[in-house]
């Protein structure tokens, strides 16, 4: 599915102008069409974090596979042991709730989920690995 019109998305966040981010303009140094994003955003019905690059593609990607693919060590697993949800592939309460993101870098974002977990950073291919295409499959 692909988001055609992030514009008529509301901004729910605490701060939700500086969703508004801005490649190309203040942090994004050597801005990259199609791995910088111009802005996010979040549908609230299809439970998804939604991301405009800088060459105008949206992609939507659900908060549950967001989650289950948090690169930091300890959902991803590090030194031979097995990454969170290869222990347990079931989502707990919170840990699918998006409660804020931040940009780090120029590279990537920092995703807050409701369950207090804070420590994986998005690089910004991988949330384009993750999004939603609209190429039909
Ligand atoms: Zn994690």
């Amino acid at each position: 599915m692909v988001v055609s019109r992030i514009r008529s998305i509301v901004f729910g966040w605490e701060g939700a102008t500086t969703m508004e981010l801005v490649a190309g303009k203040a942090h994004i140094d050597e801005p990259i069409e199609g791995t910088t994003p111009r802005r996010f955003g979040y549908d609230e019905a299809a439970r998804s974090l939604l991301v405009e690059w800088l060459d105008g593609q949206a992609q939507a990607i659900p908060f549950a596979r967001l989650r289950r693919s948090c690169p930091c060590a300890v959902c991803s697993g590090e030194l031979g042991r097995p990454g969170r949800f290869q222990v347990d592939p079931n989502l707990r309460p919170g840990e699918d709730e998006l409660s804020d993101i931040q940009l780090v870098g120029n590279y990537g974002l920092k995703v807050i989920w409701a369950d207090g977990h804070d420590t994986g950073i998005y690089r910004f291919e991988l949330l384009q690995h993750l999004g939603e295409n609209g190429d039909g499959d």
